[in-house]
């Protein structure tokens, strides 16, 4: 008889929607991995005694989501040096020494996707990533790992913004500010990490941030084009871009963790595109 698959999952609440069993589904059968992948929706004052109980009845590894990733990382008993950088883990793995590693692939996932999947080359660029909250958190320093000429963090409670610039000064130029700081001014790539898509919303900003030439990318991810999405293309912008990439990029990176092979993310997305993305 074979041996049991290892068990992993993704815990959020709520996370009935997740396309994670869908993505590490094919990742498994793409690299022949025995896993299995579930959906966990469990509340907060749950969570501690979720993931201590899972890893007790030999789960080997979790995906964290809203609203569980500042949860993780303070259940974590060690941290990769990312997920120290964020203060927020959405990936957790059991140890040989049954020691939870926490680890944080969200920033991994968009720079996979914005230089792999789009070939955008942030060096020089100017860089405005729109929301300061827990995505944004994650993916501040490797965006600037990759010299954008500035990085500009705008939130509508301008000193969440200002204090996420502060912490990353050491690594590179970076400026946080309130949305109405953003006069006379535009950029190379505009990225909005709020969950304002999620509400029907969008940030209010001013369009003057783009160009036709600009990029627009919502972490954010719908069927259809996010309220986002539709607001950058009404406002000239000819190159939109929704999260998805960045949804299966982290996703790779955690199953790269937890296996210790990378799958390739191109068949996935393009399944997705089918599935999720075009299809009514
Ligand atoms: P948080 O709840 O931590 O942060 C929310 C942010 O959005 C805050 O900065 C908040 O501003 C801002 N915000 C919310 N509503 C509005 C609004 N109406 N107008 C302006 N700003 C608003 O969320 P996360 O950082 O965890 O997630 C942000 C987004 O990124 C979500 O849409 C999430 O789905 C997506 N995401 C996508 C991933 C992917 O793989 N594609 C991975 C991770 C996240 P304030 O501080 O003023 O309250």
């Amino acid at each position: 008889m074979s041996a049991q698959p290892d068990q992993y999952g993704v815990v959020g609440h709520p996370v009935a929607h997740s396309w994670s069993p869908f993505i590490h589904g094919m990742f498994a059968r793409q690299t022949g991995e025995q896993v299995v992948y579930r959906l966990h929706d469990v509340l907060p004052e749950n969570f501690r005694g979720f993931v201590l109980d899972f890893f007790s009845r030999g789960g080997r590894g979790l995906n964290v989501t809203v609203p569980h990733k500042v949860a993780a990382f303070e259940i974590a008993n060690e941290l990769t040096p990312r997920a120290e950088r964020a203060g927020a883990v959405n990936t957790l793995a059991i140890q040989r020494d049954n020691r939870l590693l926490g680890d944080n692939t969200d920033g991994a996932g968009l720079v996979h996707d914005l230089r792999d999947n789009l070939s955008v080359n942030l060096a020089g660029r100017r860089v405005l990533i729109v929301g300061a909250g827990g995505a944004t958190r994650g993916v501040v320093a490797p965006l600037l790992v990759l010299r954008p000429a500035e990085l500009v963090i705008a939130n509508r409670t301008a000193d969440r913004a200002q204090a996420f610039a502060a912490d990353f000064q050491d690594l590179g130029t970076i400026h946080g500010c309130g949305f109405d700081e953003l006069t006379d001014v535009s950029f190379d790539v505009v990225i909005n990490a709020t969950s304002a898509s999620l509400a029907g919303e969008v940030p209010a900003i001013p369009p003057t941030v783009i160009r036709s030439d600009s990029l627009c990318y919502d972490m954010a991810y719908s069927k259809g084009d996010t309220p986002f999405l539709k607001w950058a293309k009404e406002n000239g912008c000819t190159r939109a871009v929704q999260g998805w990439g960045m949804l299966v990029e982290q996703a790779a990176e955690s199953f790269q963790l937890w296996r210790g092979v990378r799958p390739q993310t191109r068949p996935v997305l393009d399944a997705l595109r089918e599935r999720a993305i075009t299809s009514s």
